[in-house]
C-alpha cells in the first residue's frame, strides 16, 4: 500500500499553544459544565485552534475531516459570545446567529448540540428545514431566536414571508460549506448573504478548502484566521484503499461474493444512479443479503428508516447514490464499496471519507471496470497515489483495465463555480470578487472562454426553477 499524503496539521498559530483543556479556551463556567455532562475531556485540534479564534470575534475559515469535532468548534464559542453580550434582547422575528447547513439531518444535529451545550444558559435556539409544515417555526421565529439553524431552502421560504429577519444578526456560520457547494445551494447562500447585515462576524467550516470554497470565502469571510487540520484533500490515514477490475457486467457478482466471502456484516455501497442503486438492491435481496437503498427518489421518511436499519444492523448493506450519502454519519463503519467510480473525483475522498471515522480503521474497495479507466486516472491524480490492485480469480475480466498513469504533482486548481460570473451578489461589493476570477486565467495565458457551461452543469436539479435575482425584501 503507498502512503497517503502529508496530514500534517497546517495552521497559522503555532502547534505548542493548542490548549489540552476546555476550560483554557475562554469559556464559561456554564458551558464548561455541559461540556463535561457531555463527557468531552480534551478539545480536539480543531476545537483548540477555532474556540479561541472565535471567542475574539474574528472571522474563522476552519477546515477539518469529518468527525473531527467542527459542530463544537463553532457552537460552543459561538454561545459563548451570545451568552455575555446580554444587552441586546432579540425582538420579533429577529434571530442574533444564522448557522447554514445542507441536510435536514445536519440541521437537526446541531441544533440539538445547541441544546446540549447551552442547556445552563439563558439563550433560545430553534431549527427550521424543508419537508415539514412551515406554520409552526413561523410561530417559534415569532419570539425572536438567539440562534436559528436552517437549510437554505426553507430559510429563504421564511424570510421571503417576512417570518425571519436580519437586522439584528451578528454571527453567520456556514458549516459543512463544501457540501452545500457540491449539493448545488451557491445560489440561494449568495440570497441569504445579501440580506445579512454587512457588520458581522462570519464562520465557515468545511472537510476541504477546495477552489470553489476559497472563492466562496472570498465573498464572505473578511481577514479570516485560515485554520486546516488536515492537507486538502487527504484521503483518511487509516482507510486501506484498494481495487479489482471487473467487467461492467459482474459487478454485482463480485461484491454479492466478497460479502458472502468475508463475511461483511455493514457496507455501504455508492452506485452512479438511482436506477442501479434500485436494481442492485433487488440482487442483494435475491441472495439474502439484506439491503436498502437511499437516493433522490426515496422519500424523506423511506430514508430516514434506511438509514436507521443500516445502523442497527438489521440492513447489512446500504447501497447510496452520492447525494443521499452527504448527511451520513454512521460511528464505526467498516466498508465502503464504489460499485461505480464517482464521476467527480473528489467525491471519491468523501466516499471513502465516511470510513475510518474518529480513529478507527476501515476498508474502502472499488469495481472498476475497463469503461471507468479515465475516473481512475483522475480519482488517482487527486489522492495523489495508485490505489493497490487485486485479482479476484475467478472474476478475471475480459475488457482488460488500463495501466494507471504515473503521479503527476497536483497544480492549484481554479474555481469552476464562481469563475467569470460576474453576478456576485454578496453584499459586500464587486471588488473581492474580481480577485478571484480573473487573474489566475489571464495569468496562465486561459483566455476565459465560457466557463458559465460549467458553472450551470454543477448547480444539480433542485435548482434548475427560473432564477431570481435577489430575494424579495
Ligand atoms: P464534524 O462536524 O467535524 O464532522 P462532529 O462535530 O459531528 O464532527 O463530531 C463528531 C463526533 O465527535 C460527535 O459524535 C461528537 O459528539 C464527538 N466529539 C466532538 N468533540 C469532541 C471532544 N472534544 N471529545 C470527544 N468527542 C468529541
Ligand atoms: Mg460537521
Amino acid at each position: 500500500m503507498s502512503n497517503t499524503p502529508n496530514t500534517s496539521a497546517e495552521s497559522s498559530l503555532p502547534k505548542e499553544n493548542f490548549a489540552e483543556t476546555f476550560s483554557e479556551l475562554g469559556l464559561s463556567e456554564a458551558i464548561l459544565k455541559a461540556v463535561t455532562d457531555k463527557g468531552y475531556t480534551k478539545p480536539s485540534p480543531i476545537q483548540a485552534q477555532a474556540i479561541p479564534a472565535v471567542i475574539s470575534g474574528r472571522d474563522v475559515m476552519a477546515a477539518a475531516q469529518t468527525g473531527t469535532g467542527k459542530t463544537a468548534g463553532f457552537t460552543l464559542p459561538l454561545l459563548q459570545r451570545l451568552s455575555s453580550s446580554k444587552s441586546n434582547k432579540v425582538s420579533s422575528n429577529n434571530v442574533r446567529a444564522l448557522i447554514l447547513t445542507p441536510t435536514r439531518e445536519l440541521a437537526a444535529q446541531i441544533s440539538e448540540s445547541i441544546e446540549t451545550y447551552g442547556k445552563y444558559l439563558n439563550l433560545h435556539s430553534t431549527v427550521v428545514f424543508g419537508g415539514v409544515k412551515i406554520n409552526p417555526q413561523m410561530m417559534r421565529l415569532r419570539q425572536g431566536v438567539d440562534v436559528l439553524v436552517a437549510t437554505p431552502g426553507r430559510l429563504l421560504d421564511l424570510y421571503n414571508q417576512n417570518a425571519v429577519r436580519f437586522s439584528q444578526l451578528e454571527v453567520f456560520i456556514l458549516d459543512e460549506a463544501d457540501r452545500m457547494l457540491d449539493m448545488g445551494f451557491l445560489r440561494d447562500i449568495k440570497k441569504v448573504i445579501s440580506a445579512l447585515p454587512r457588520s458581522r462576524q462570519n464562520l465557515l467550516f468545511s472537510a476541504t478548502f477546495s477552489p470553489d470554497i476559497r472563492a466562496l470565502a472570498k465573498t464572505l469571510v473578511n481577514n479570516p484566521l485560515e485554520i486546516s487540520v488536515n492537507a486538502e484533500n487527504s484521503t483518511a490515514e487509516k482507510v486501506t484503499q484498494w481495487l479489482t477490475a471487473v467487467d461492467k457486467k459482474r459487478k454485482a457478482d463480485v461484491l454479492i461474493h466478497l460479502i458472502k466471502e468475508n463475511n461483511w456484516q455493514q457496507a455501504l455501497v455508492f452506485t452512479k444512479t438511482k436506477h442501479g442503486a434500485n436494481k442492485l438492491t433487488k440482487q442483494l435481496d435475491a441472495e439474502g443479503i439484506t439491503a436498502a437503498a437511499i437516493h433522490g427518489n426515496k422519500s424523506q421518511g423511506a430514508r430516514t428508516r434506511a438509514l436507521a436499519e443500516f445502523k442497527d444492523g438489521s440492513v447489512r448493506v446500504l447501497v447510496a447514490t452520492d447525494i443521499a450519502a452527504r448527511g451520513i454519519d454512521i460511528d464505526l463503519l467498516p466498508q465502503v464499496v464504489n460499485f461505480d467510480l464517482p464521476n467527480v473525483p473528489e467525491d471519491y475522498v468523501h466516499r471513502i471519507g465516511r470510513t475510518a471515522r474518529a480513529g478507527n480503521t476501515g476498508q474502502a474497495l472499488s469495481l472498476v471496470c475497463a469503461d471507468e479507466l479515465e475516473l481512475l486516472w483522475d480519482i488517482e491524480h487527486v489522492i495523489q497515489q495508485h490505489i493497490e490492485r487485486k485479482v479476484l480469480d475467478n472474476f478475471v475480466p475480459v475488457n482488460t483495465l488500463g495501466n494507471s498513469r504515473p503521479i503527476r504533482p497536483l497544480k492549484p486548481k481554479k474555481s469552476k463555480l464562481f469563475k467569470k460570473s460576474g453576478k456576485s451578489n454578496d453584499g459586500r461589493g464587486k471588488v473581492e470578487h474580481k480577485d478571484g476570477q480573473r487573474s489566475g486565467s489571464n495569468a496562465n495565458g486561459n483566455k476565459p472562454k465560457t466557463p458559465n457551461d460549467q458553472a450551470r452543469r454543477k448547480q444539480p436539479e433542485n435548482n434548475g426553477g427560473p432564477k431570481p435575482r435577489r430575494p424579495r425584501r
